[in-house]
């Protein structure tokens, strides 16, 4: 199950430095790509506006 970035998400860019999978492109709103994520969870503790969440 990937990780997802919803709209509070401020394109810091903190998330992509920190994923191990490379899984994060840039954008408005940063995207994980839910087939490359490994759903280890450390850009979701790295997020500072608490963005990042498991996928249902
Ligand atoms: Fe990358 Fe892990 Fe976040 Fe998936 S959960 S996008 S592998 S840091």
């Amino acid at each position: 199950m990937a990780y997802v970035i919803s709209d509070s998400c401020v394109a810091c860019g903190t998330c992509q430095s920190v994923c191990p999978a490379d899984a994060i492109s840039e954008g408005d709103i940063y995207k994980i790509d839910p087939d490359t994520c490994l759903d280890c969870g450390t850009c979701a503790d790295a997020c500072p506006t608490g963005a990042i969440a498991p996928g249902e």
